[in-house]
């Protein structure tokens, strides 16, 4: 109550604020903070750990919750808000306090959201930072828009399919940080679409979709670049205009939009396939900082390099004629070899220039920015003329005309800046001197006035006798003259006294105030050209924008074209033929992210798959035997092949994958805690859906999560389906050895196993991939290598032998009610089983026996108890 009614003209206009920006944390300029008051002065406390103070906000001394950050580190907290998903308004005073009449006037002057900043310090680093908008018609197929306004790029496209997951596949190459949801889809379909979003991205902000703006609303290079487009597509871009308009209309008019790959072709690539492969993150959320492909192959040198190469991974080609003009310039660049480390120094000097741009468009540009402009355009003239020297192929020769080192920019800059600029704008001395000559009058005239000071200090000196004498500054009190307190006596008549120290005395005369009036007034008038001049100037830059933007995009490719090229010439890598046959086809194929990792220790491997051949092959292997290790790799190497990339392989030939689908069944993805058996089964039906030839499916254990039969059972359905219908190149790595028994019936299957050795002591994992598969699981040697107590490995021994024979599988399925008996029917049809559950019974077992019941605590009995439930009845069997 006392909220509401607390009333003082600050806490007015502070609610006025809010009630403009619904949904925005305002961040309130008052004096030298920014500060929140009521429920949002709790939660800026609570998200940024600030103190929380109270402030009276009416006449009988009513006190309401307040929170600040000064404002000089506003940034840094800004990036903390956005990153945790905040959109924030920031509200500035927007007249000086001086002079304002009652209240100082304040006015928001910047929005910032996590899909539209601009500025690095609140930026996560150099890769796209995407915002996305979508539109769901009802009778036709959605529409999707993803820009980067801090480059410029806009991308947008039909939903091939219906449904959130449809949506999902077309959204997870954008890793969007913030998406648009039109409020007025059909009722119901909102939340599930909600749900979905929330789910694949978590960490991106969700953000109610604005009105789409019409065609004649847009600027008109984002009119030239769109023409044509679907009505769905139009919406959408319109929806980006509208919410770009709102918190950074200056980048609107330098929105372009791209295709995403010649001729839009792409590799389908889905969110949980970008997770299982770790192409850009680690799969799990805590693994942050264990490599991906993206870390381990960033050898790019630049920071729209490291952006391009993050975007290109996730974007892979499906168009093999775009694919060989990339290989071709990576072949040409390695055939530069040691050459090719001096070009990356030099590239290496060319700043973040999309981002800069941005900031330029976008006025938050500091003057050094604007100095790394040029030295990178020197750069880039630089690196231009090597690729373009005489006598190099065709390729390289191409890339040297696309950069363009934009001379006439580069000449304003060289006329204009001085060799260092000001880190402010505030600071002074932004242009060269002989740039801007009402400029350099006002600095001529500041010039003589301070040498006319010099001389007054001089002289009062002389006549007064006081060789101490000097003349000084200071914020409040202007210049004066400094007597020391022994000189005291011979200060002379004319001197006024200003202040008092502790010891000395300050003083004034007509003259120096004089003086004083001269100094401040020209400072005054330069500073005033100077600014004025540096709003002209920028606005001067301007049509240099869309250039900027295009020379970044070209620097970009050409760093991550090199670095493909620097990596085959580092690590021996090969150029694989990509071609439109149905072949996948590597010998001596290693995984290109523990090829680094591993080196020498890593176990080349080949493939083989032809849809006119064995299209299918199903591997068995025990426990870290590699399987998955293996899958992954052909997965990676398709993915690398197909952005342009050389492999880790002695040779290779893929024939073009036009969608990859890998999921990971129980026992991998349980580190994220979402596995169940209806996740695994509905990943897999949504494969089976959208699945064609021309893809290629990597299934690890999918089916784990249920019993024994049903799993086996539905594994081989699947299996099934792949082979007969959908007829695409599949992988399906299983612990099930009894599908490789079923496969030999399959003429387009085969089955491969990875290499173990029994020893006297156990097993060595060979980590070779061997034709065939194999009878054991070998789980209980793994038991044993991992540590499993003697008795717990022995008494598993022991079932399992009795497993083998039979014994256990009846007596075992006797003890159950008839209804959850093994099916018969299939017991004939398949080898007996070693069910994983006995041996996980044997250890709970185990674990019961050795636990002291005197010594446990009430909550680590709940946690074993649940942990032992887990075990004996894992997800998707509860019963
Ligand atoms: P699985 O899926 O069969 O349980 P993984 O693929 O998880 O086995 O591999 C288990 C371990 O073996 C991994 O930690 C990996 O580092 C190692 N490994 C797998 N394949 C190879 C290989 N080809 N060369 C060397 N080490 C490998
Ligand atoms: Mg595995």
């Amino acid at each position: 109550m006392a909220e509401a009614g607390a009333s003082t003209p600050l806490m007015d206009q502070y609610r006025a604020v809010q009630a403009r920006y619904p949904g925005h944390l305002v961040l309130f300029r008052v004096g030298d903070f920014y500060e929140t008051f009521g429920e949002d002065a709790k939660l800026l406390s609570r998200e940024l750990e600030v103190v929380l103070t109270a402030r009276s906000s009416d006449s009988r001394g009513e006190r309401i919750p307040m929170a600040g950050v000064p404002h000089h580190a506003v940034e840094s907290y800004l990036g903390r808000l956005v990153r945790k998903g905040y959109k924030v308004a920031l509200c500035d005073q927007v007249e000086d306090a001086r002079f304002a009449k009652g209240l100082v006037r304040r006015e928001v002057t910047r929005v910032v959201t996590p899909g539209t900043v601009i500025e690095d310090r609140i930026l996560p680093g150099p890769e796209h930072n995407f915002l996305v908008a979508i539109a769901l018609p009802e009778a036709a197929s959605a529409a999707f828009g993803a820009v980067d306004v801090t480059t410029g790029e806009l991308y947008t496209g039909i939903v091939e399919g219906t449904g959130p997951t449809a949506l999902l596949l077309a959204l997870a190459p954008f890793a969007p940080r913030e998406i648009l949801l039109p409020l007025h889809a059909a009722p119901g379909s909102r939340e599930s679409v909600e749900a979905a979003l929330h789910g694949e991205f978590p960490s991106a902000r969700l953000e109610a979709a604005p009105s789409s703006v019409g065609r004649d609303g847009w600027p008109a290079p984002l009119v030239a670049s769109a023409t044509g487009l679907p009505a769905p597509e139009e919406e959408v871009v319109g929806r980006i205009v509208r919410y770009v308009a709102a918190t950074q209309p200056r980048l609107l008019p330098f929105l372009e939009r791209l295709p995403r790959a010649p001729g839009d072709r792409r590799l389908r690539l889905d969110g949980k396939t970008l997770r299982h492969l770790e192409i850009t993150r680690p799969m799990n959320p805590e693994g942050e900082g264990s490599p991906t492909l993206l870390s381990t192959w960033s050898e790019t040198v630049t920071g729209p390099g490291r952006r391009t190469l993050g975007f290109w991974l996730r974007n892979p080609l499906s168009d093999v004629p775009a694919i060989v003009e990339r290989q071709d310039a990576v072949a040409a660049l390695l055939d530069l070899g040691e050459e090719m480390g001096g070009i990356r120094d030099v590239l290496r000097r060319v700043a973040d220039l999309s981002r800069i741009t941005a900031r330029l468009a976008g006025r938050r540009l500091r003057p050094p920015e604007l100095a790394a402009v040029r030295s990178s355009l020197q750069s880039v003239v630089e690196v231009r003329s090597i690729l373009g020297a005489a006598g190099r192929a065709p390729a390289t020769a191409a890339l040297a005309e696309r950069l363009d080192p934009l001379p006439e920019l580069a000449h304003t800059l060289a006329a204009a800046l001085p060799d260092e600029p000001p880190a402010t704008v505030e600071s002074g001395g932004l242009f060269r001197h002989g740039f801007h000559a009402g400029l350099d009058a006002a600095r001529a005239q500041e010039e003589e006035a301070l040498q006319e000071l010099e001389t007054l200090e001089r002289t009062e000196a002389l006549a007064s006798g006081i060789k101490s004498l000097k003349i000084g500054y200071n914020q409040v009190f202007g210049y004066y003259f400094e007597v020391t307190r022994p000189h005291l006596a011979r200060v002379p008549p004319h001197f006024r006294r200003k202040q008092t120290l502790s010891g000395a005395e300050r003083f004034t005369s007509d003259a120096l105030t004089a003086l004083e009036t001269r100094i401040l007034e020209a400072r005054e008038r330069a500073s005033e050209a100077e600014l004025g001049r540096w709003e002209a100037f920028l606005a001067e830059l301007e049509p240099e924008i869309p250039r900027l933007h295009r020379l970044s995009r070209a620097v970009g490719e050409l760093d991550v074209l090199l670095a493909f090229a620097w990596i085959a010439y580092r690590r021996g890598y090969v150029r694989p033929l990509v071609d439109e046959s149905t072949t996948l086809s590597i010998r001596a194929g290693r995984h290109p992210v523990l090829d680094v990792t591993l080196g020498e220790r890593f176990v080349p491997n080949d493939t083989e798959l032809d849809l006119v051949g064995t299209r299918l092959v199903v591997l068995t292997g025990p426990n870290m035997s590699g399987k998955s290790t293996y899958m992954r790799q052909v997965g990676l190497l398709v993915v690398l092949a197909q952005v342009g990339a050389f492999l880790p392989v002695a040779s290779a030939r893929i024939g073009r994958v036009s969608a990859l689908y890998t999921r990971m069944g129980f026992t991998d993805e349980i580190a994220r805690g979402k596995s169940s058996f209806m996740v695994e089964m509905t990943e897999v039906a949504e494969i089976l859906a959208s699945a064609d030839e021309r893809s290629l499916v990597l299934l690890d254990e999918v089916g784990r999560g249920t019993s024994t039969f049903d799993g086996l059972a539905l594994a081989w359905a699947t299996l099934r389906e792949f082979h007969d219908r959908i007829r695409c190149r599949v992988y399906l790595a299983t612990h099930y050895h009894q599908l490789s028994e079923l496969t030999a019936t399959l003429p387009g299957a085969a089955t491969a196993h990875l290499a173990v050795e029994e020893t006297g002591r156990g097993i060595v994992f060979l980590h070779r991939l061997v034709a065939g598969g194999t009878d054991r699981s070998f789980g209980i040697h793994v038991a044993r290598l991992a540590g499993m107590p003697p008795g717990v490995v022995e008494e598993a021994e022991r079932l399992l032998a009795r497993l083998e024979s039979g014994g256990l599988t009846l007596q075992d399925g006797a003890r159950r009610p008839r209804s959850e008996r093994p099916r018969f029917a299939q017991a004939v049809l398949l080898p007996t089983p070693m069910p994983p559950e006995d041996i996980e019974a044997a250890q709970v077992r185990e674990a019961l026996a050795a636990l002291d019941t005197d010594r446990v605590t009430p909550m680590e009995a709940l946690a074993l108890l649940a942990e032992w439930k887990r075990r004996l009845h894992p997800a998707g069997t509860e019963r």
